[in-house]
Order: C-alpha cells, then structure tokens, then sequence
C-alpha cells in the first residue's frame, strides 16, 4: 500500500519505540478498491501519553483523549492516532459507556462496524486482516463484524452506515447484516440528529442511491416520516409511470451529487397527498404543491439540525421546482433578480431531474430548461442592473422628492422592476425622473 511519506515516518517511530502500528479503517478500504484515500487514520498499541511521549518534539493535541485518540503535526501532516481499544458496554445504544485500551490489533478490529472497515496496514506486518475484509470488498460486499443484531443494539447509527455504504460504493449487503438492517429499523430515534444529518448527506449522494432508497423505504419514512406517505401512493397523472415514492427516488438519483439538489429532490413533492385534486377528465392535479413541500422540508431540515444556508437553499429549491420555464429574456431577467443565478440554476437542475423520473416523453422539456440555464449565464455576465444593490440610485437620492417613508420603499421596488424589465435604463437622470411620476401614481393609487 503506497503511503505519504509523513505516515511510514509516524508508523516506524512508534514501532522504533517498541509498539505496533497500522493504518486501519476507511483509508485501507479506499486504497483497497483503488480510490485515493483522504485521510489516514493510525491505531497503536502505544497508549496515549506513550504516543505523546514518542513525538514530544512535535505539536500533539488530545482531540479525543478519553476515547484513545491524539492528533500529531506531524511534518505538515495533521494525523489522529488512537490507542487500540474494545469498546465496553453500550446501555444507551449510543456511547460506549466505557473504552478499556488493549495492546491487541485484533481486539481493535473487532470494535469496528463492517469487514470491509476492520482492516489494518503497515509496510512492516503488511495487512490484519482476520475479518475476511479484502474478500467482502471484492465481491462488493457489507458484512456486519459479529453478529449483526447485536452490533446494531450497540449503536444503531450502524444502520445507516451500511446503507450510507451501499449508496456510495455500489456494494450489497450481507444476507444476514441486511436482515438486522430492516429489524433496526425503529431504533434510529435513539441517533442523534446530527449524526443522522450527517451520514444521511453522503448517502444520498451516492450514485447508486435510487436502489437504497427502494430497497429500505420504511428505513427512510422511520427518519423522515412524511415521506411514508409518498410510498404506494399512485399518482393519477399522465406524466408519471411510478409511484410518487419511485418517483422521488428516481428524481434523487437523476440530480446533481451536490448535498442541496439532493435534499431538495427528496423532498419536492412531499406536499402532493395533501394537494390532490381530480379535475373533470379524471386527471390528478397537486396545485401549490412546491409551497407545501418548502413548508415541510424546511421543519424537517430544522429537526435534522442542519446548516441555516443548506436548510434555506433547500426551502427554495423544493418551492419553486415546478414553476413554468421560459426562455425570454425578460423571463431570465426577472429569475435572476429573484433568485440570483446560482439558485435559478439549481431550481432548472430540480426541472431536469423531475423529468427525467417521469414517462420518457416528459424528456423533450429538459433541451428548453437547459436553453434557459445558458440565458441565464450570459445574461449576468453582463454588467446590468438585477438587484437593489446595483441600482444606481438609493433611499438617499430620493429624499427630495419623497421623504423615507413606505412610499419611498414602493418607489424604489418599482424602479427595480422597470430596470430589471429594460423599460428604463439604470441611469440617475432617468431613474429620478421616473421616481417623480412614480410619486405621483402610486400616491393617486393609495388615496
Ligand atoms: P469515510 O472517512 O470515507 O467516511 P471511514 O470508514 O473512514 O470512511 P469514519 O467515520 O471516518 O469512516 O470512521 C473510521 C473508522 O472507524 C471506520 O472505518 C470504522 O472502522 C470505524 N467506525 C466508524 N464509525 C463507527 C461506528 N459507528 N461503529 C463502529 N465502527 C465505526
Ligand atoms: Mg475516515
């Protein structure tokens, strides 16, 4: 295994000072399936204050030092080094309420999740592998350490691991594991949500997550319950030949790999059961359903304890993903100023992937939304006027024609929305002059 020349440096001197040491977990793993890993993780038999000692004369924090572990700088490479250990008891299905440290690498291993996960490496011992870990990675296989059911008990965030896994390698679950997988399945309101959120984002952008989202629906409605309502249901509409629930899982898998889009197509239609209505040719329809969709995905971003700015680029990709496209400039002009174009861009991306989980003919729509994506970009390439910001006149150039007060704030949206049509240039002289006839309109239309 080819190693950064900073961590064969860190393995030799603890094992120049008498321990053994191993890179061990996902960096094996990632090396194992030909990926380049994207940090290395050492485990030692060296306890902490023993490693501490082995690089006094580096920089040493004690990130984790209850659970074993310390971070060294080492040559410009930051590194957490954990003490072997088995975890004890776990009453709460959460945190090991105690971690006793061994001098065993096997002992290490058999703490840790999946087979694929309990593998060490060092240039001297090369691999540890008493799991069977390097055969589960090549036939693509997830396979509990132990008993599975039992595993799980210990913490049940396991069981979003190993689909979190199987969405983003591609690889199956173990019979057995898989079982236990779907037995958990209303164990998770013991995880936090953080750690929900957390592995729930990188699943979800896993390029085979359309066939883990079907798979373990009822996983998924137990973290999300709204989204039990979506599975079954039928939609009664002539563009879709799924289920909505399919149909969410093919729209989520149909979307860029970016966190936002794929939150954002989980959760776009979430508000169609609550808006259906039959028109008179039989026909289904689920008018505002982007709005109670927004409504819904922003409480369960909320409870998820995501980031404000993820939660609300969510929120407005959801509401608005269903909104008529065109490609006018006047249209493109308008977006822009409403959305600015990274989230006009990523409300066409949500039009895209929602078609593409539809009957193949709704296809035909997307070579327009992509024609509007384009607009869009070269539209604000140009220096125009889309936002209060970059008109040229202020509050304060309007006080001699009109004091602050809400008129003024009226007048000023209204210069904003006959700039951004191109009816009146974003220039000073001109924008005054409107602001005077403004004045008077809307002060007629107020009395
Ligand atoms: P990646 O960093 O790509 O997400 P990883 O396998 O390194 O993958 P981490 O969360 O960084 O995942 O964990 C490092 C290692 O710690 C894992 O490979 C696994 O051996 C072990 N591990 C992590 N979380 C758990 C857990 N909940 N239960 C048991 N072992 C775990
Ligand atoms: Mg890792």
């Amino acid at each position: 295994m080819e190693l950064p020349f900073q961590i064969i440096e860190v393995l030799e001197r603890l094992e120049n000072a008498g321990f053994a040491a191993f890179v061990v977990g996902g960096c094996v793993r990632d090396f194992l399936m030909g990926m380049t890993p994207h940090d290395f993780d050492i485990t030692t038999s060296a306890l902490p204050k023993e490693t501490e000692g082995v690089f006094a004369d580096c920089r040493v924090t004690e990130t984790g030092i209850k659970h074993g572990t310390v971070t060294v700088l080492y040559k410009g490479m930051s590194t957490e080094i954990t003490t072997f250990r088995t975890d004890g008891n776990y009453s709460d299905g959460r945190h090991p309420d105690s971690v006793s440290f061994s001098r065993n690498i096997e002992d290490d291993l058999s703490r840790r999740d999946f087979t694929m996960n309990g593998i060490a490496y060092s240039p001297k011992r090369g691999f540890v592998d008493p799991f069977g870990g390097q055969a589960d990675i090549k036939s693509g296989i997830i396979r509990s350490i132990g008993d599975p059911d039992k595993r799980f008990s210990e913490d049940e965030l396991r069981v979003l691991r190993a689909l979190r896994f199987s969405a983003v390698l591609g690889f199956s679950i173990e019979e057995k594991t898989c079982q236990a997988v779907h037995q958990h399945k209303n164990k998770l309101r013991k995880v936090s949500s953080e750690r929900i959120f957390a592995e729930l984002s990188r699943l979800l952008c896993g390029k085979d997550v359309k066939r883990v989202l079907l798979d373990f629906s009822e996983i998924f409605s137990e973290i999300i319950p709204p989204l039990g309502a979506e599975i079954g249901y039928e939609q009664g509409s002539k563009y879709h030949n799924s289920t909505l629930y399919e149909h969410t899982a093919r729209a989520v898998e149909a979307a860029p790999d970016t966190v936002e889009m794929r939150f954002a197509m989980l959760f776009h239609d979430l508000g169609k059961p609550s808006c259906r209505s039959v028109g008179e040719d039989g026909e289904c329809h689920y008018y505002g359903h982007g709005e109670v969709s927004a409504k819904m995905a922003d409480e369960i971003m909320r409870a998820l304890k995501c980031g404000n700015s993820l939660r609300e680029q969510v929120v407005e990709i959801v509401k608005y993903h269903d909104i008529p496209v065109e490609t006018s400039r006047k249209y493109i002009r308008r977006q822009l100023a409403k959305h600015g174009l990274e989230m006009f861009t990523a409300i066409m991306n949500a039009h895209i992937a929602d078609d593409s989980a539809k009957y193949d003919f709704c296809r035909e729509r997307i070579p327009k939304v992509r024609e509007a994506i384009v607009a869009a970009e070269q539209i604000s390439a140009e220096s125009s006027c889309l936002s209060m910001k970059s008109l040229v006149i202020s509050g304060n150039d309007l006080r001699e024609i009109v004091p602050p007060s809400p008129l003024m704030g009226k007048i000023l949206e209204k210069l904003l929305e006959e700039t951004v049509d191109e009816k009146i240039p974003n220039e000073k002289s001109a924008l005054l002059k409107r602001a005077a006839e403004l004045k008077e309109i809307l002060s007629r239309q107020d009395n």
